[in-house]
């Protein structure tokens, strides 16, 4: 049976936006969060980024609206147990997913694809702790969800072929291009961008340059369209340091080592963005470098 109905755990910035192109692609969308106040600025922020996309004529008032009804939320995880499709896009955190996991299972229906939204954990590890390894995949969207063409379907060693070729056409039914990525840390596009961001924070910590001479080099003799540092801010600097602890861990090799400084902002609740000071303080009208 085709999946109809996706669940969604997390209503944080990866959370609402795998909401909202699942919703505009036509299935229904049940979210949950911990945080009430998170899934109503999900929500807020899903009306917005929609409203943006009918100004640029992408989709038309109605595609919206209709997009916008079939949202729904609830904080009781037990609601999601009959969607035919879980995505689990909470904390990076290998405690908060095990424990989103052990208490969705009872509620899961037998034939219910379950999926990580993680950036770096073990699949074939999260899979093994649940009752259905071989319907258990990685299903890595990237930031921001409705702009970023590209999703990573990543197999556990347990994944069997019918739940890998549903989530190919899953993709292909959000209109995104997938790119299969084998179970290892941090999968194919953090296993590359991150040791990169690691090393632009290091460029700073040993004062190679400011925070804006080492975006304005990249952006500028790279070619990159955000600089590493600006990237970092974007994705969120506790997310960063998860990823670079998974890759130090998983591969035991020191060149992942995470940079002291990205530890020290996340230690000061600096986190990016989503929470106002990272390598720039976003809390004024234009971003100010902090150092
Ligand atoms: P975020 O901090 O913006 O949001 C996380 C959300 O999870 C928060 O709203 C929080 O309240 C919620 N949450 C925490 N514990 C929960 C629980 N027990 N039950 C339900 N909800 C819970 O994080 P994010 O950037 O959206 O990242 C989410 C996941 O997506 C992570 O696994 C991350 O690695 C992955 N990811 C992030 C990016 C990125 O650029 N930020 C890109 C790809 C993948």
């Amino acid at each position: 049976m085709a999946v109809q109905s996706v669940g969604v755990v997390g209503a944080g910035q990866m959370g609402n936006g795998i909401a909202h192109v699942f919703a505009l692609a036509g299935y229904d969308v049940l979210m949950n969060d911990i945080s009430a106040e998170a899934m109503e600025k999900a929500v807020a922020l899903i009306d917005r980024n929609l409203e943006r996309q009918v100004s640029r004529d992408k989709i038309s008032a109605e595609d919206k609206a209709t997009a916008l009804a079939r949202i729904r939320t609830t904080t009781e995880l037990s609601e999601l147990g009959q969607c035919d499709l879980v995505i689990e896009a909470a904390t990076e955190n290998e405690g908060v997913k095990q424990k989103i996991f052990d208490a969705l299972l009872p509620h899961l229906k037998p034939e219910t694809i379950l999926t990580s939204n993680t950036s770096s954990i073990s699949i074939t590890r999260l899979a093994s702790r649940t009752d259905r390894p071989e319907k258990f995949m990685g299903f890595h969207f990237m930031n921001p969800v409705p702009v970023m063409q590209l999703v990573e379907l990543i197999r556990g060693i347990a994944t069997d072929d019918a739940t890998y070729r549903e989530m190919c056409d899953v993709v292909a039914k959000l209109g995104k291009t997938s790119a299969s990525a084998e179970d290892f840390p941090a999968f194919i596009v953090n296993r590359i961008l991150m040791p990169m961001i690691n090393e632009a924070v290091y460029t700073l910590y040993e004062g190679v340059g400011s925070v804006r001479s080492i975006d304005e080099s990249m952006k500028l003799g790279a070619n990159h369209p955000m600089g590493p540092l600006e990237l970092a801010d974007f994705i969120g600097l506790d997310t960063c340091l998860s990823i670079m602890n998974v890759l130090h861990d998983g591969l035991a090799d020191t060149k992942y080592r995470p940079c002291p400084l990205l530890t020290k902002y996340v230690e000061a609740g600096w986190l990016g963005r989503k929470t106002g000071r990272g390598f720039y303080d976003y809390r004024g009208e234009t971003p100010v470098p902090t150092r």
